[in-house]
């Protein structure tokens, strides 16, 4: 909706928004985009939705790779015209409003969405598509709700029968809140499905099937239940080689300047998410390689000699995810337990790092002795170390790979820009 559109509370309550989040940039407290958004809602509680209509909006929601895909998606529709989206990862309905409202009148959003948000987002802004990642544990103290959202997310849908799909055949659990069953007599369908394969590392959230209880059984890429019908669809889209292969058999070249297979999988939920707006993936993929950082993650720094690539690992699925993306090359691993973290650290024990054998590994953070303990169960050899730049200096000239959780990301980051 333009703003002469709006009715005079939203236009009130959008304006009001911009002008907080100006304020709160000016005072230098954070880009303002979450109390902007906070103030515009407790104004004008529709706002959002009032925001939202008249724009083609995709939504993106998942525990891991959110807000890689939201700027690859945002990248990928930008051929058709402007994108509205929430660049700085403030996922929930305050920094989605304070989104649209900052971006003006724009023809297409793309918006990141906190998993547990999704079904009052999908109500406020009516999407066209509804991109769903994956589903893992984020912190210890939160494992039990991986089985809930997926119920949530299912419920959702189930009111929402318009929306188009873009859904992850490798998560059990996804694929099974993609798919509730349709109901004919009241006239609901089926929500409208396209699968793509993005690869599923962590399986340990999804070993039982979320509709029967009994077990579920894998070999190479394919997972079925062992009780019912459930089992891995025949994705449409699928990560081959360096590209994408589209629903059509046609393989696309993908050239990213972010590491990893985990992001080609990102890639490709993008292609399809844009593909649902009409854009031709052979249309899509060169706009796919000028995003090279997201919100920090993945930034590469240069300081005496030394190639500083930085990873987030926020929750056993991602630190197998980073080890997967780091080159063997020296490795920095940091870890807080600070309230964002999560306060307890036994999940150190879901994850296995062994794939840092050979590497040169140094370790600091709040809760370096947490890990120094779960490296030496793990037969991994470590070097411990202050601040980093004692890690700088402990390093040959080259790569170094940080791996760093949420907190310990965060200050490592604000020391870097210290420096630089
Ligand atoms: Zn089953």
């Amino acid at each position: 909706m333009t703003d002469a559109k709006m009715p005079l509370r939203a236009k009130v309550a959008s304006s009001v928004s911009r002008t907080a989040a100006a304020l709160s940039r000016a005072a230098g407290r954070g880009d303002g985009s979450v109390i902007g958004g906070w103030i515009g809602l407790k104004i004008d509680p529709d706002l959002l939705a009032h925001l939202s209509a008249g724009r083609a909006i995709a939504l993106v929601s998942g525990t891991n790779g959110k807000t890689t895909t939201t700027r690859l998606t945002s990248a990928a529709v930008g051929v058709l015209g402007r994108v509205a989206t929430n660049s700085f990862g403030a996922n929930m309905p305050s920094g989605h409003t304070s989104a649209l409202a900052k971006a003006g009148s724009t023809p297409y959003a793309v918006l990141e969405v906190d998993e547990h948000y999704l079904a009052q987002v999908l109500e406020a802004t009516e999407p066209h598509v509804v991109a769903l990642l994956n589903l893992s544990r984020d912190q210890l103290d939160r494992a039990k709700e991986v089985a809930m959202m997926a119920q949530l997310w299912r419920a959702a849908l189930v009111r929402h029968t318009d929306v188009r799909v873009v859904a992850n055949a490798d998560d059990p659990l996804v694929v099974w809140a993609a798919t509730p069953p349709g109901d004919p007599a009241r006239g609901i369908k089926p929500p409208h499905v396209t699968w793509f394969s993005a690869g599923q590392r962590w399986h340990d959230d999804s070993w039982v099937c979320p509709e029967c209880g009994s077990t579920i059984q894998r070999s190479g890429e394919q997972w079925w239940c062992t009780g019912c019908p459930l089992r891995r669809p025949e994705p449409h889209w699928v990560v081959e080689d360096e590209g994408v292969l589209d629903p059509t058999g046609a393989w696309h070249k993908v050239s990213l300047q972010l590491p990893g297979k985990v992001n080609l999988g990102n890639a490709a939920t993008a292609l399809a998410v844009a593909a649902e707006f009409g854009v031709r993936p052979v249309d899509a993929v060169s706009r796919l390689g000028i995003v090279t950082s997201v919100a920090g993650r993945y930034a590469q720094v240069d300081k005496d000699g030394r190639n500083i690539r930085l990873l987030l690992a926020k929750n056993p699925a991602s630190w197998l995810e980073a080890f997967d993306m780091a080159d063997d090359a020296p490795t920095l691993l940091s870890i807080n337990a600070r309230d964002p973290d999560g306060l307890d650290t036994s999940w150190l024990y879901d994850v296995d790092f062994a794939p840092l054998r050979g590497r040169q590994v140094l370790i600091t953070g709040d809760r370096a002795y947490d890990l120094a303990v779960r490296l030496d169960v793990n037969d991994v050899p470590f070097q411990h170390v202050r601040t980093f730049d004692d890690a700088l200096r402990s390093v040959p000239p080259g790569r170094l790979e940080v791996i760093a959780n949420y907190t310990a990301f965060q200050d490592i980051r604000a020391e870097l820009d210290r420096v630089i």
